[in-house]
C-alpha cells in the first residue's frame, strides 16, 4: 500500500483549493514594474492543488511517521530529549508575546523586555555568571559567540592567542566553532577513567592558549573531579575557560560553572530548559560571562534603567550583533515559563531525578553490555557494543532493532573515544515503568545477538522504510518531488 502522504501530488486536481481567502483590499501592483524581469516566474509553480481535508491528511500522515518525545521514549545521549511541558506553549501564545513586532517602540513592549531581562538574570544565577546574552539561536552559535568574545578579550589586552584546547570526548561542535572563530584546535586526550589527563593538559597549555573548552559532566556522563586544578592551570597561563553547558541536566541547583572556575558558558534552552528541538522548533543558545567579559557581549543588550527596560546598543567593545533582533523570542518565553514553574527547588529535583534515572538504567544494563567506565555517572552514561561486535552484530544493528519496539535509539558512535559506543540519557521525566520496559528490550536484544542474530541484523521489521542506503541518501538526496523519481523509490 502506498502511504497517503506520498500521494499528495497524485490526488491533485486543477482548480481544487484548500483555503478560502477574503477578497484583497489592497491595490494590485504591477510586478513587471517592481521587479527585474529575470526574477519574475514565467509559469506557475507546480504545487499540488488539494482540498483542506486532503492537506490535513497529508501532514497528519507525515507527523504520524515521526518519532517524538510526545509519542515514545527518546534516550538520545547528549541531546536531552526531555518532555516539553504544554504550559510553555500556552504562555508563548499570549497575545502580548505572539502578536508583537521587533520594530515596535520599546515603551509598548515593556512586558516582553522584562521577560528577557528576568530570563537573563535567572540564567546568570543558574550558571554562576555575571551577565547573559540571549541572542544566539543554537548551542553551536553560542559557542562561536563565546569564542569571539574570548578573541576580543585577548586582543583588548594586546595579545594574539591562537590555540583553543578541546578534550577528545568533546561534542563535535566545539572544535568546529573554534575553527570558524579563527582558532587552531588542539585535542587533549582523556585518561583511562574518561577524564581530562592533567599531564597532557599541562603539556599543551602555554602563552598561546586562548581558551580550554570543557563540558562537566563530560560527554561520557562523568564529572571532572579535578576541575579546580584544570581551571588553575589554564588561568595561570592567561587562558580562559569555556563551559559547554548544552546539556546542564546534572548540575541545576547543585553547582554552577561559575563555581568551577569557568569564565564563559553557553546553555541550550532546547535541551535542559524544555523548549522543543529536533525538527520541533528553533533553538536558543544563551551565553553567560564573568564580569571581565561583559564589555564584549553582543548588542543590543536588554537592560534596566530605573524601572524602564531598555535596549542598549552603546557598547564600544561589543562583538556586535550575532542574530537578527533579540534571539528566538518565542523559545525564550517557553524557557522562562519552565524556570518559573519549576523554581529553584524544582530545578534541583530535575537534576537529582535525571542522575538517578541514568544510574538506575546503567546498573540494569551493565551485566549485558561492555561498560568502559563503571563509576557512578551523572545524567547520561555510555556502554560499548564491543561484546556484541565479536558475535557479528554492531551497535548500529542494535539501534535499528530498538525501532521495532517503538523506541528512539540512544546516541551511537559518539563520543568517538569509545568503541561501538551507545550513549544513553533517559532524562528525569520518564517513569520507572518506562525505564524498566526499555531495559527489558535492551536485554532481549543482547540475548537475540547470542541466540538469533539474524533478527537484529535485518531490523527494523516494523517501520515504513527499512535500512536506508545512507551513502546514497547523503550523496544523492531527493529533496523535491519528481514524478519519475517517486515511482522508483516506491518500487524499491
Ligand atoms: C547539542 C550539543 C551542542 C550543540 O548544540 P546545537 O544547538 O545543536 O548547536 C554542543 N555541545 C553539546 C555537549 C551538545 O550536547
Amino acid at each position: 500500500m502506498v502511504e497517503y502522504s506520498e500521494l499528495i501530488f497524485e490526488v491533485s486536481r486543477p482548480g481544487r483549493v484548500g483555503a478560502s481567502l477574503p477578497a484583497s483590499d489592497v491595490e494590485k501592483v504591477d510586478l513587471q514594474e517592481l521587479l527585474p524581469k529575470h526574477l519574475i516566474r514565467q509559469d506557475a509553480a507546480e504545487l499540488p492543488e488539494v482540498s483542506e481535508l486532503q492537506l490535513v491528511r497529508h501532514y497528519t500522515a507525515l507527523s504520524n511517521k515521526n518519532h517524538g518525545v510526545d509519542n515514545g521514549f527518546y534516550p538520545l545521549g547528549s541531546c536531552t530529549m526531555k518532555y516539553n511541558p504544554k504550559i510553555n506553549e500556552d504562555v508563548a501564545r499570549f497575545d502580548g508575546f505572539s502578536r508583537i513586532h521587533p520594530y515596535q517602540p520599546v515603551e509598548t513592549v515593556q512586558g516582553a523586555l522584562r521577560l528577557l531581562y528576568e530570563l537573563q538574570e535567572e540564567l546568570a544565577v543558574i550558571t554562576g555568571m555575571d551577565a547573559v546574552t540571549l541572542q544566539p539561536s543554537a548551542g553551536a552559535q553560542g559557542e562561536w559567540t563565546g569564542l569571539m568574545m574570548v578573541k576580543a578579550y585577548h586582543e583588548q589586552k594586546g595579545e594574539k592567542r591562537t590555540k583553543v584546547l578541546v578534550p577528545d570526548s568533546a561534542h563535535g561542535t566545539n572544535p568546529a566553532s573554534a575553527t570558524v572563530a579563527g582558532f587552531k584546535t588542539v585535542t587533549i586526550p582523556s585518561n583511562k577513567d574518561g577524564l581530562v589527563d592533567l599531564e597532557e593538559l599541562k603539556k599543551h597549555v602555554d602563552g598561546d592558549t586562548a581558551a580550554l573548552m570543557l563540558t562537566n559532566p563530560n560527554t561520557l556522563g562523568l564529572f571532572e573531579k579535578e576541575i579546580l586544578d584544570i581551571a588553575k592551570i589554564v588561568h595561570e597561563a592567561g587562558g580562559l575557560l569555556y563551559y559547554d553547558g548544552a546539556n546542564a541536566n546534572a548540575i541545576l541547583g547543585k553547582t554552577t560553572p561559575g563555581k568551577m572556575g569557568f569564565d564563559i558558558v553557553h546553555l541550550n534552552l532546547h535541551k535542559t530548559f524544555t523548549t522543543p528541538h529536533g525538527g520541533g522548533g528553533p533553538g536558543a543558545g544563551p551565553v553567560g560571562v564573568k564580569k571581565k567579559l561583559i564589555p564584549f557581549l553582543p548588542v543590543p543588550r536588554v537592560d534596566k534603567d530605573g524601572d524602564r527596560y531598555v535596549l542598549d546598543t552603546n557598547q564600544p567593545l561589543s562583538i556586535g550583533r550575532v542574530k537578527g533582533y533579540y534571539g528566538n523570542f518565542g523559545i525564550l518565553v517557553r524557557a522562562y515559563t519552565y524556570i518559573r514553574t519549576m523554581g529553584p527547588e524544582g530545578l534541583r529535583q530535575v537534576s537529582e531525578s535525571a542522575v538517578l534515572h541514568a544510574n538506575y538504567l546503567r546498573k540494569k544494563l551493565e551485566p549485558y553490555f561492555e561498560a568502559p567506565y563503571s563509576q557512578v555517572c551523572k545524567h547520561e552514561f555510555v556502554l560499548s557494543g564491543s561484546k556484541q561486535k565479536k558475535l557479528g552484530v554492531r551497535t548500529l544493528d542494535m539501534a535499528k532493532r530498538l525501532l521495532d519496539f517503538g523506541y528512539h535509539p540512544p546516541t551511537i558512535y559518539f563520543p568517538l573515544n569509545v568503541e561501538e559506543c551507545l550513549m544513553i540519557e533517559p532524562t528525569e521525566t520518564e517513569s520507572k515503568e518506562t525505564l524498566d520496559a526499555f531495559a527489558d528490550v535492551m536485554i532481549q536484544i543482547a540475548k537475540e545477538v547470542e541466540e538469533n542474530p539474524g533478527v537484529v541484523l535485518e531490523a527494523p521489521h516494523t517501520t515504513v522504510i527499512g535500512r536506508l542506503d545512507e551513502v546514497q541518501a547523503a550523496r544523492q538526496p531527493i529533496l523535491r518531488y519528481k514524478k519519475e523519481e517517486r515511482k522508483e523509490t516506491v518500487k524499491s
